[in-house]
């Protein structure tokens, strides 16, 4: 993870996708210290948690994996397709839900988007999280090695979909028909509300192109990063962030939506550049 962090923070400095309004330095900073409680949860609490619920799957053997006959490799895929469709339905739980949103929203007030918005989350949604994909470990009947599996990957997708870096665009078009990529996911932290609620997959994006919630038509220079409510970025301290879920939450507030739907490409399903 240290390694991928590393490479993906040369690339998106080399190669600059987004223009930002924050100095890099100044954000790794907010981000990276708002994101220490999540982090130690994460490790300390929700990684064992997961991997102790699917030993239980394999000492019970509890879940689907469990009901039917077949390779295990094929039963690793299984259990890797549950964990990522279900990862997709609890993103969009965070965003349909207020009490859920009120967490979510500590990571879409970010004013740019890059590699450390991969980091900046807050630690009651991690501990929501932990009820919800706990639960489907459980389901999928997943070993715990696929669940480490999972976690890893998952994890290296979030820093990959989160990162400022330009890739070629022929690359990241062909790249995006299995998975989200770093254009695909800047629309979803877009201030127009109609972006946001698009483009919810983790690690595969045939989720959203399955539910018709992919929304690909965006160029990346005419997207605005945020939260249109939380737009004064002096008042979005490390101390400011931690409270927020706590706070009165603000509607999304549609004045700021300056764009009209005129820079939309014809079709959805294409990535723009
Ligand atoms: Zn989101």
């Amino acid at each position: 993870m240290v390694l991928a962090f590393i490479g993906l923070y040369i690339a998106e400095g080399r190669s600059q996708l987004r223009k930002r309004k924050q100095e890099r330095n100044k954000r790794i900073i907010i981000n990276t210290i708002g994101s220490i409680p999540a982090f130690t949860l994460l490790r300390f609490f929700f990684l064992p948690i997961m991997v102790k619920l699917a030993m239980k799957n394999q000492h019970f053997k509890l879940g689907l994996n469990y009901r039917y006959n077949a390779h295990p490799i094929v039963k690793g895929i299984m259990a890797f397709l549950i964990m990522d469709y279900t990862n997709y339905l609890w993103h969009i739980l965070n965003h349909k839900l207020p009490f859920l949103w009120r967490f979510h929203v500590v990571h879409h007030s970010d004013p740019d988007l890059d590699l450390s918005t991969a980091l900046r989350f807050h630690f009651g949604e991690m501990i929501g999280s932990v009820f919800y994909r706990g639960a489907f470990v459980l389901v999928s009947g997943a070993s715990a090695l696929q669940v480490l599996l999972y976690e890893i990957l998952f994890e290296g997708a979030t820093q990959f979909h989160h990162s400022n870096w330009k890739l070629p665009y022929k690359i990241e078009k062909n790249l995006n028909k299995l998975i989200v990529t770093p254009r695909m996911h800047g629309i979803h932290h877009s201030i127009i509300k109609e972006e946001t609620d698009s483009n919810y997959s983790v690690i595969f994006s045939f989720w959203d192109r399955m539910h018709n919630t992919a929304r690909l038509n965006v160029n990346q220079d005419l997207i605005i990063t945020g939260v249109p409510s939380y737009s004064n970025h002096d008042e979005l301290t490390v101390a400011y962030l931690l409270k927020m879920p706590f706070t009165k939450i603000r509607p999304w507030n549609k004045e700021f939506e300056a764009r009209g739907n005129k820079s939309y490409l014809p079709d959805k399903g294409i990535l723009a550049k």
